[in-house]
């Protein structure tokens, strides 16, 4: 399988560049969406729907009788401008791919290119979803990304068994990251106001400063994970925004602040959320009062063991064991967490950092994968599928 992905790599690798110029924020997914169905249809023998979660793109291919599997693949960008100098930059003006997902939507074109011939070869029983979701990095109006979008618009019913790839731009060429359980951390945000009377700035005794209160209340908040969760639970509690007054001799009437949460265990995620309002209430003590709004994101990602060991022989096979850590995470969210809540999945992530000592982060201006490791993500994801339709998979 790595031998015909690498066969195909060149037009895997032309497809991300594609998807790179033309960067879409979510929801907007329409250029990517239309190149997406448009290759689907020229690979052929694969069922499109479109509009699928607002603006993803499902097809399907298979036997019709049989399990079936999910492979999923986010296609939105950011509203990050890029500094990276490529040819194939992006021609949006603020938008840019900086998290890899147009790697993602190439490969899994690619996928869906070596599964044809597979099921023209013979011998496989069952079906393959592909799930190309809008979405992944914002929500809407209403709360929610293009995951849930797409599970409501029925794109996982019948799906027994969900896989996904995420590119890693720290992580080298030919090194994979699969872990058992927990995968990915549940994000909550908050916004909070600490409010006082304000007044005169030489007549403080006269009012109350939130200003004043702002230490002790920030204290308190990044006392949480040291302080009041349990040290062998993995939590953040991060700050964003901080932001109070206008002039020299003026006391604010509020101050306001902004910040993140995350947590893999669902009772610290609770704990957490209850943590920072006792925090805000802080003030109250000084005299002050506050205002929080707490807004729930993505829950934490659960990656099934049945289905991690199945990615981890593959790998093995492909490329040997020796390229599979199975122990490092990240407090990083993703809405794939939903799928795999859906149906049981495993998301692994691929090695793809350019090997000359600068480190391009995701959500940088600077992000940048090597292509290299494509041939690799697509031929894991579709040898994976392979198997499980050939029945040589224990399920
Ligand atoms: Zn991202
Ligand atoms: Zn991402």
């Amino acid at each position: 399988m790595l031998d015909k992905a690498n066969a195909i790599a060149p037009e895997i690798i032309r497809l991300r560049r594609e998807i790179h110029t033309y960067p879409e924020l979510a929801f907007q997914e329409v250029r990517t969406a239309r190149l997406v169905a448009e290759t689907l249809r020229e690979i052929g023998g694969i069922d499109i729907r479109t509009g699928v979660g607002k603006t993803g793109v499902v097809g399907q291919i298979g036997t019709g009788d049989g399990p079936t599997i999910g492979i999923r693949a986010d296609m939105d960008a950011l509203p990050i401008a890029e500094a990276t100098g490529q040819p194939f930059a992006s021609q949006t003006p603020g938008n840019m791919h900086a998290c890899g997902h147009d790697a993602h939507t190439a490969i899994l074109l690619g996928v869906a290119h070596l599964l044809k011939h597979e099921f023209a070869a013979g011998g496989l029983r069952g079906n393959v979803r592909f799930l190309f979701q809008p979405a992944e990095e914002a929500q809407d109006d209403e709360g929610l990304s293009g995951a849930p979008r797409m599970i409501d618009d029925g794109a996982l019913d019948g799906v027994d068994h969900v896989i996904a790839l995420h590119v890693d731009s720290t992580l080298p060429v030919g090194q994979m990251t699969l872990r058992d359980g927990a995968s990915s951390a549940a994000v909550d945000s908050f916004r909070g106001w600490i409010t006082g009377s304000g007044g005169h700035g030489a007549y403080p005794h006269l009012g109350t400063d939130p200003l004043w209160m702002l230490l002790p209340v920030m204290q308190a908040l990044h006392g949480i994970v040291t302080r009041r969760v349990d040290p062998m639970k993995p939590a953040v509690v991060s700050l964003g925004v901080v932001r109070g007054g206008t002039v020299s001799n003026v006391i604010p009437a509020e101050v306001y602040l902004e910040g993140t949460l995350r947590s893999f265990d669902p009772d610290v995620r609770e704990q957490l959320m209850t943590e920072v309002e006792r925090s805000f209430a802080v003030a109250r003590a000084f005299g002050g009062d506050y205002r929080l709004e707490i807004e729930r994101g993505y829950p934490a990602g659960h990656n099934d063991t049945t289905v991690t060991n199945w990615m981890a022989g593959v790998i093995t096979d492909l490329v040997g064991a020796e390229a599979i850590d199975r122990t490092r995470a990240g407090m990083g969210a993703e809405d794939f967490a939903y799928m795999t809540r859906k149906a049981p999945g495993a998301m692994f992530m691929l090695g793809a950092a350019i090997d000359d000592g600068i480190s391009r982060g995701h959500h940088t201006p600077i992000f940048d994968i090597d292509e290299r490791a494509f041939a690799l993500g697509a031929a894991v994801l579709a040898e994976t599928a392979r198997r499980y339709l050939a029945g040589e998979l224990q399920r």
